[in-house]
């Protein structure tokens, strides 16, 4: 038995699940379809994420949601090879990343498909959805193909 395994025994290994809001349903029902939805502004033409009741640059209510092109670019990125919450174990290594969307977000997600050390700055990327269960699919991002 390896000393990651006797650990485990101490921890509660059940993976988190998205809190659902009311206001952030349609993007959790885009995301089991594999569409990842943005929610836009009425009023100010603000393209928003994370979903939210209101528009946080003109606070208006006037919001609609449409489909992004899932294109992004790599801002920043961290791989975890070790040290993180025992219910990520299973997952090392991973990496976390920020990717600016091309419609204009910024989004904290997961680059799959691609070796840690091969993740560059400003890399081109793509969404892709991964099903954690029948109500949860997570919007991670790959390398677009060349
Ligand atoms: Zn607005």
């Amino acid at each position: 038995m390896t000393t990651q395994n006797i650990q485990a025994e101490q921890f509660d290994m059940t993976r988190p699940l998205p809190v659902v809001q009311p206001w952030s349903e349609a993007f959790w029902a885009g995301a089991r379809e594999g569409k990842l939805l943005m929610q836009h502004c009425k009023a100010c033409s603000a393209v928003i994420f994370y979903p939210r009741k209101f528009c946080p640059e003109c606070w208006s209510a006037d919001i609609e949601w449409r489909q992004a092109s899932g294109k992004a670019t790599v801002y920043t990125f961290s791989t975890a090879y070790d040290m993180v919450e025992p219910r990520f174990w299973a997952d090392i290594p991973y990496t976390i990343a920020y990717v600016d969307l091309a419609e204009g977000p910024r989004l904290m997600t997961r680059i799959v498909e691609c070796a840690p050390e091969a993740i560059k700055i400003g890399m081109a990327v793509e969404v892709v959805f991964h099903k954690l269960d029948d109500q949860f699919s997570l919007p991670f991002f790959r390398p677009v193909a060349k």
